[in-house]
């Protein structure tokens, strides 16, 4: 208000001192200074329209980039000056909302790519780059099925069925198997969504594969003892020896099929993580000296057993488990070496660590089997482990129950020599045997 007010004071003086002039110099003066005046503001509005027009073509406008102005310029300068700071307010605002949500998505564990209309990459978070196999500073603009090529992918995207993911096994990444799931948002722009789902899916394999081997494992006995059965039912009249051999057969097999049930049972209670270890101080000696005798029978004379005990040195664990890992250990040993074969349990303390080992001289391993004996159901022979009473979980025992010890299991073997199952205990687990018992 009082800007318009001194303006028109400013042009009421003017017109004044115009009319005084005319009064006293006449009207030649009077038009003279006149002009003077309104040259003089032509001037000035041009001198600032340069100035405005310099600062729009600036490429970064900020508050600070404003130009000064004059007269009615100040204000007009003012205005500007006001917008320009509102207007970077928002923007930072903006740009600070934009980061937020691009932390937010790069911190996701899953994979996100925004799609245009036509299938170009926008925008990936750094997972969905790893996935993909997607370099955004290389590859933003470019079709996603440029970059993703698997068919079941590009025919997943043609038919725009976005209702279930896709499962992709093939990536870029070797053994990378994700799931893939396109959300449709906005101006027929798209999300695409990348998990990984290989744990998920070796779970799933291990489940199927186990169920089918469990069945497996008991169809062979039941169909032996169903057919008995069948036979003698049908047949009243059997010899005696029949009967008796039909009898003795259905034992073994009712026994192969409880050994199975035990060991799965086994197997549960140590894959169960609510089911703690219930530590104490383990007689290892004691122990050896007590799974010695049960091995002297399994063996029934045909073996020449040895236990070896050089160290005194107790264990920190559950005996339960512990008894259960070596005997299968001996088992094995016993079970794969050949009558009068050498068999040798041992006890001794190794660079400060509890060391147990059962050598043999039996049959021994080819090299390609070793990493895979621990897995369940493994068998290098099949034949040999049934006609032995094997169950194929033996060594899926052993692994569990080290793994609850912080022990952990080496295998050395040559074909026809034998082979040697040692355990490493860590120095912690190592109790001097003149300490008294720790009970936990
Ligand atoms: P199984 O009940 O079949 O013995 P394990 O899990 O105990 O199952 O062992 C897995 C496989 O490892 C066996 O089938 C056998 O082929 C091999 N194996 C284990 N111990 C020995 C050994 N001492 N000598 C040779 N082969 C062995």
């Amino acid at each position: 208000m009082s800007d318009i007010w001194q303006r028109s004071t400013n042009i009421i003086l003017i017109v004044c001192i115009t009319a005084i002039i005319w009064m006293i110099f006449g009207a030649v003066k009077a038009l003279f200074f006149s002009s003077l005046i309104l040259l003089w503001m032509v001037f000035h509005h041009i001198r600032h329209l340069v100035i405005l027009e310099r600062w729009l073509q600036l490429s970064d406008h900020t508050p600070g980039s404003i130009p000064a102005g004059s007269g009615a310029w100040d204000d007009v300068f003012a205005h500007l000056a006001r917008y320009v700071r509102r207007h970077s307010q928002s923007r930072e605002l903006l740009s600070l909302a934009l980061k937020r949500m691009q932390n937010v998505t790069s911190a996701m564990p899953d994979g996100i790519v925004i799609l245009d209309e036509n299938d170009r990459i926008e925008w990936c978070n750094p997972i969905a780059e790893q996935h993909l196999g997607i370099d955004l500073s290389l590859d933003a603009g470019q079709q996603i099925t440029y970059l993703v090529r698997q068919i079941p992918f590009v025919e997943y995207l043609a038919a725009r069925q976005f209702s279930n993911p896709l499962v992709l096994k093939q990536t870029r990444m070797q053994n990378l198997i994700i799931s893939l799931q396109l959300v449709p948002y906005g101006f027929n722009q798209k999300l695409l969504i990348s998990r990984d789902i290989t744990r998920f899916e070796k779970i799933e394999t291990m489940r199927r594969d186990f169920i089918a081997n469990v069945s497996h494992e008991l169809r062979t006995p039941l169909t032996v003892i169903s057919g008995f059965l069948e036979t003698l039912s049908s047949n009243e009249h059997l010899n005696p020896e029949f009967h008796q051999r039909a009898l003795a057969l259905m034992t073994e097999q009712t026994e192969r099929m409880q050994h199975l049930i035990e060991d799965l049972l086994i197997l549960s209670r140590l894959e169960n993580e609510q089911n703690k270890i219930k530590e104490k101080t383990v007689n290892v000696v004691r122990l050896l000296q007590g799974i010695l005798l049960d091995a002297e029978s399994i063996s029934a004379g045909c073996h020449h057993i040895k236990l070896n005990i050089a160290s005194e040195d107790q264990l920190l664990g559950s005996e339960e488990e512990l008894r259960s890992a070596f005997s299968n250990l001996i088992s094995n040993a016993i079970r794969y070496t050949p009558n009068n074969g050498e068999i040798s349990i041992n006890w001794e303390k190794h660079n400060g660590q509890g060391l147990f080992f059962v050598q043999d001289s039996g049959i021994g391993i080819e090299p390609e089997h070793i990493p895979r004996l621990t897995e369940r159901f493994y068998r290098v022979d099949n034949s040999r482990s049934r006609e032995t009473g094997g169950t194929g979980l033996g060594l899926a025992i052993v692994k569990h129950v080290l793994s609850r010890h912080d022990a952990h299991l080496e295998i050395t073997s040559q074909v026809g020599k034998g082979s040697r199952f040692a355990v490493l205990f860590p120095a912690g687990r190592l109790i001097a045997a003149n300490r008294t018992d720790v009970e936990s």
